[in-house]
C-alpha cells in the first residue's frame, strides 16, 4: 500500500470491485447501443378451425387448417394475436429474439448496478456499525 507523504489530501480512490462493475456494465450498455428493433412477445404455430359447416376441420376427426404462425403479446394487460405470414416469420424471430436479449442485458446492468451502488454507499457512509442495545423503551409524555 502507498503511504500518501504529500500535505494535500488524497483524491478519493473508487474501490476495484466498483471499477470492475463499471467496466462489466459499460460493456452491457455497448452491447444495448448494438441491439436492432425488437418486439416483444412470442412466436407460435396454431390450428385452427374455420367452423365452415362441411369444411374438413368440423370433420369427425378433424382435420384443422394450419398450422399458422403468431405474434402473440400483452397490450394494455389483454392478450393479443397477430397471424404472422411465412414472408414475415424470419423478421419476428429476429426482433423477438431481440426483445429477449434486451431484458437479460437490462437484469444484468441491474444487478450490477446494486452492487456497485451498494458498495458506493458505504464508501461514503464508512463500515457498518455495531447496534447499540436500545435503553429500555419509557413512557412518552401524553400532551393533552
Ligand atoms: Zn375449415
Amino acid at each position: 500500500m502507498k503511504v500518501n507523504h504529500s500535505l494535500t489530501p488524497q483524491p478519493i480512490v473508487e474501490p476495484a470491485a466498483v471499477a470492475r462493475d463499471r467496466q462489466r456494465y459499460a460493456a452491457l450498455r455497448q452491447q444495448i447501443a448494438q441491439l436492432g428493433f425488437f418486439r416483444r412477445g412470442t412466436l407460435g404455430r396454431i390450428f385452427q378451425r374455420c367452423g365452415k359447416l362441411g369444411c374438413r376441420c368440423m370433420a369427425d376427426p378433424p382435420q384443422l387448417h394450419g398450422p399458422y404462425m403468431q405474434w402473440t403479446r400483452k397490450v394494455a394487460g389483454k392478450t393479443v394475436t397477430v397471424r404472422v405470414p411465412p414472408p414475415q416469420i424470419e423478421l419476428f424471430q429476429e426482433w423477438i429474439a431481440n426483445s429477449r436479449q434486451l431484458d437479460r442485458l437490462r437484469v444484468e446492468m441491474q444487478k450490477i448496478s446494486l452492487r456497485a451502488t451498494e458498495r458506493m454507499l458505504r464508501e461514503v457512509t464508512g463500515p457498518k456499525k455495531k447496534k447499540v442495545p436500545r435503553p429500555a423503551a419509557t413512557p412518552r409524555n401524553v400532551v393533552g
